[in-house]
């Protein structure tokens, strides 16, 4: 048994900034997650840190307002994982959107949040539009519009900069643990029972504060309550396909209207291919059940292959799928108009459970300011003197990281290609995987950056699997068999407990 200020539930970019946040202003933190850091909806988003054009035809202005200041918060406070980029909107005579209210929603986009990083809309010719997207069908094309949001490529490596933050302030994170049941004294949660998946071990946690932060599992994590509060997710579940690129196909990001149903969707470059996504169907269920349907697949290609006749997309093409669920409030609206707020819901005050607080809602952009209202709540809730925030990460430009990465690189005889990729992974901490590969390739170990990089993963990552280190740690999508099988070797012969 052990007792902590705050227990968070999920350890996706919510829970995991909750803890990140909350360990720095000095409470005691416990997070669990059941299965590994960022493995449920965070891996399964579009990877953009977005204001939300879209949100702005719904009259959503306070929470595109919210998200451009995220956004250019966190592209300056880590710059290694969010980084600008310039999409794309293609007009066509007689789809959507509109010239007009696309001319009109980017310009109060451009002006809710002006932002020397994030250059305002430009409108584009068609032969501007195909100057930059020579592949892209001339085929009733008007014109387009260029505009900016971010990109964090991975925001699995997100979470894990966070869970570093947590744990050094002194957070307890425990991962591969599900919380199995709540517990209740006098109306007031006290807290959880746990089990390791991989032990089997089960142990108690006690805790002043429970904070529900497991995305779309809320409900289900609410039901272990002895007094079940009311649903408060109504999930959409959505998927995305990643392609090989082509010199036919997109030379940048786009954001279009698909023709079947005039829903925008998103043509990315992500990791030297495509990220194309996504549909938006509503879902009630276990998410963890929640699997990609062959009309998505089917969708999502023939809808990239319009716009792109010549790239002619087919399913043996996708080189791997994703799909989640947004975990959304419950609504009666359909499913692309459902609010993406969030909300932080007392169930002291709205169901009589003292102590406790479930996120609905939110996205990957928001989770800082999530973060800070979470942890204002239980600061409140716990009566202690509010500490001061944390000072962000002290920011480094990418270039002046990639710029000492390589020359240290170099030193280690490895390939030019390393330094970018060990920036865009470690950020700043790429020093500590380099120190690694120096020490192991003086023992002479013939894998040493690999090794490195296993030993890193588990060591200060908290990898626990295979998986969580190819997937999760070394974002290797879908992991090469060979590196697979060497990461198994280095595991054995390191005597690492991974299973
Ligand atoms: C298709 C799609 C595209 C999206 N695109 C974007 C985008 O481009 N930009 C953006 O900003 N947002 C986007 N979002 C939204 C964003 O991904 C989510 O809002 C965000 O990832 C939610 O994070 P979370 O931490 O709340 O949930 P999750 O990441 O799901 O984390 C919750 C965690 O709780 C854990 N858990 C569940 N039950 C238990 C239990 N009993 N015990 C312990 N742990 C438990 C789960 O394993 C899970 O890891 C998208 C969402 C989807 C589905």
């Amino acid at each position: 048994v052990s007792g902590h200020d705050l227990l968070i539930i999920g350890g996706g970019i919510n829970g995991l900034g909750i803890a990140a946040e909350a360990s720095a202003r000095g409470l005691s933190v416990l997070l669990v997650e059941k299965g590994d850091l960022g493995g449920g909806t965070t891996a399964a988003s579009s990877r953009l840190i977005h204001g939300g054009l879209r949100y702005l035809q719904y009259g959503e202005l306070g929470l595109v307002r919210e998200s451009l200041r995220e956004r250019g918060i966190l592209a300056r406070t880590r710059p290694h994982l969010v980084r600008p980029i310039r999409l794309l909107i293609p007009t066509f005579r007689g789809l959507p959107p509109s010239p007009w209210l696309l001319a009109a929603g980017l310009t109060v986009y451009g002006l809710l949040a002006p932002d020397s990083l994030f250059p305002p809309p430009e409108a584009r010719s068609v032969r501007g539009v195909r100057e930059r997207e020579p592949g892209l069908t001339g085929s009733g094309l008007t014109g387009g519009w260029l505009y900016s949001d971010g990109q964090v490529a991975f925001p699995e490596r997100l979470c894990v900069e966070l869970y570093r933050e947590a744990v050094e302030g002194g957070a307890e994170v425990l991962t591969h643990t599900r919380v199995t049941a709540l517990h209740l004294r006098n109306g007031r949660v006290r807290g959880a029972d746990l089990r390791d998946a991989l032990t089997g071990a089960q142990r108690e946690a006690e805790a002043s504060l429970v904070i529900n932060a497991a995305g779309p599992w809320v409900d289900e994590v609410n039901r272990l309550l002895p007094v079940r509060p009311p649903d408060l997710i109504g999930g959409t579940w959505g998927t995305h396909v990643v392609l090989p690129s082509r010199p036919t196909g997109p030379q940048g990001p786009l954001y279009a209207a698909a023709r079947k149903d005039g829903r925008p969707f998103f043509i990315l470059p992500w990791d030297g291919r495509l990220l194309v996504g996504t549909t938006d169907v509503a879902f009630s269920g276990d998410p963890d059940r929640v699997r990609v349907q062959d009309w998505e697949i089917e969708y999502l290609l023939s809808e990239t292959n319009r716009l792109f006749p010549e790239c002619d997309y087919q399913a043996a093409d996708v080189q791997f799928t994703t799909v989640g669920v947004r975990p959304l409030p419950v609504s009666r609206r359909r499913a692309g108009a459902i609010t993406r707020r969030h909300f932080l819901v007392d169930h002291g005050r709205r169901h009589g459970i003292e102590g406790m607080a479930s996120i609905v809602g939110g996205k990957l952009t928001t989770y800082r300011s999530l973060s800070e209202a979470a942890v204002d709540w239980a600061v409140r809730r716990l009566g202690a003197r509010p500490a001061a925030r944390p000072a962000p990460p002290a920011p480094q430009p990418p270039e002046e990281l990639e710029r000492a990465a390589a020359a240290e690189a170099r030193k280690l005889a490895l390939p030019a290609e390393a330094a970018p990729r060990l920036v865009a992974l470690y950020g700043p901490r790429f020093t500590e995987v380099l120190a690694r590969i120096g020490d192991l390739s003086e023992a002479g170990s013939a894998l040493a950056p690999l090794e490195a990089e296993v030993l890193h993963a588990v060591e200060r990552e908290a990898a626990r699997t295979v998986d969580d280190i190819v997937r999760r740690r070394l974002m290797l999508l879908p992991p090469p068999v060979d590196v697979v099988t060497a990461v198994r070797r280095i595991c054995a012969a390191r005597g690492l407990d991974v299973r």
